[in-house]
């Protein structure tokens, strides 16, 4: 019986944990549950399966009857029980930069963790992977592409028989979009998305690609591949979820229907493989699978990120930083579309701190915001 700790239980990822939970009470159970909002929702997985504890990170003082049973109030509350309580893994739902201390928090007390807040890692990838090593600690993603290189990797005799690293990605919305008609994308326009249901964040990343940026610096961290060998390919279908080319031309995918319950079990129950509900995966009814190289000219922020990646240091924080605050500039309907990519490549004119700490890291993640919310 694995004890999780499960970090934004409330959202996407959060919700298909719980169903993987549901599905496996033998081999899963959740000590600790935390949101950022929404306690009520929170409280309903209590009805479901057994929680010993419930926290909610956004809302500040509980009251008594809360108390008796077990609900928590408070970052600091939170990260105090992480040091005290005793689990298994921590599976990191969190989303954005406020998900980094979380990951440290685990990973400090010698916790694997099950990563889907890849922002941490490119915020702090250096000092993670490093914290990671020195405690043992096992970092194991939840992120569909990464889960999938992790797995054509799993045959690898050695690193240097890796020719590149290829990352999948949708396209989000707009590839078929020509780029005339990028001005007049709605906020409704960008939150749909062709083949995956995701919280707000991440969708409108995927539709401007910053997705795809931010998870080829999630996986120049977790597989320490060079960015000139991560490529990305646009495959519409989400269907290969990513692919690994060997030195004598041999590729290895790992293929399914898009289903997050996937990735997120697998990274719950590594290195064993448990049944789960998802649909078999019908070759012959898909027919068909296609690929073809990303627009760079469309999605600017791809090219940002492998900028950014090369330059090391703060760089790829203050291209998050930037990129969460134009977002949730854009979510509230207070710029457009297009202004995305233009606030995020403006922060980045400046010049790089090389090997910068944790406190730098946070405290710059936060400088870059209040500018960017004090500009707009
Ligand atoms: P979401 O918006 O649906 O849920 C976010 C969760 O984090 C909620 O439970 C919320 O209460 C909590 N939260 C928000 N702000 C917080 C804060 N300041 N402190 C603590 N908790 C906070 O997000 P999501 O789509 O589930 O994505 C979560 C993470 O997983 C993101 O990093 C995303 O990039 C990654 N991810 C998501 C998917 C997906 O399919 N949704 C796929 C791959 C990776
Ligand atoms: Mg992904």
């Amino acid at each position: 019986m694995k004890k999780i700790v499960l970090l934004g239980a409330t959202g996407s990822i959060g919700q298909s944990t719980i169903e993987v939970v549901k599905r496996h009470p033998d081999k899963f159970r959740i000590v600790l549950a935390s949101a950022h909002s929404r306690i009520d929702e929170l409280l309903l997985y209590g009805d479901e399966i057994s929680i010993d504890h419930f926290v909610i990170t956004g809302e500040n003082g509980a009251n008594e009857s809360e108390k008796t049973n077990n609900i928590h109030h408070g970052e600091d509350t939170l990260l105090s029980m992480l040091e005290e309580i005793d689990y298994d893994i921590m599976l990191n739902a969190v989303v954005g930069s406020a998900g980094l201390k979380y990951t440290v928090a685990g990973l400090k007390t010698g916790h694997s963790i099950a990563l889907a807040n890849k922002e941490s890692l490119v915020m702090a990838g250096d000092i993670i992977t490093e914290l990671a090593g020195k405690n043992n600690c096992r970092i194991i993603p939840v992120d569909s592409e990464h889960s999938a290189i992790m797995q054509c990797l799993e045959g690898a005799r050695d690193k240097s028989q890796v020719r590149k690293i290829i990352l999948t990605a949708s396209g989000g919305p707009f590839s078929n979009l020509k780029i005339e008609a990028f001005k007049n994308i709605t906020l409704k326009d960008a939150l749909q998305h062709p083949t995956w249901a995701m919280g707000d964040k991440i969708t409108i990343d995927s539709a401007t690609m910053a997705n795809k940026g931010l998870e080829i610096i999630e996986a120049h961290h977790l597989f320490d591949v060079a960015y000139d060998e991560i490529e990305v390919l646009i495959h519409p279908q989400s269907v290969i979820h990513s692919m690994v080319e060997y030195m004598d031309g041999s590729i290895i995918s790992q293929l399914s229907y898009p289903d997050m319950k996937l990735p997120i079990q697998y990274a719950l129950s590594y290195p064993d493989r448990l049944d789960a509900s998802a649909q078999n995966t019908d070759l012959a009814k898909i027919h068909q699978l296609t690929f073809y190289k990303p627009n760079f000219e469309k999605f600017p922020l791809l090219g940002l990120a492998y900028e950014v990646g090369k330059r090391g240091g703060i760089m790829s924080t203050i291209f998050n930083a930037a990129n969460e605050a134009a977002v949730t500039l854009f979510l509230h309907d207070k710029i457009h579309f297009t202004d995305i990519p233009k606030i995020v490549e403006k922060e980045l004119t400046v010049s790089n701190i090389t090997s910068p700490n944790l406190d730098t890291i946070i405290e710059k993640d936060k400088e870059i915001k209040e500018k960017i919310y004090t500009n707009y």
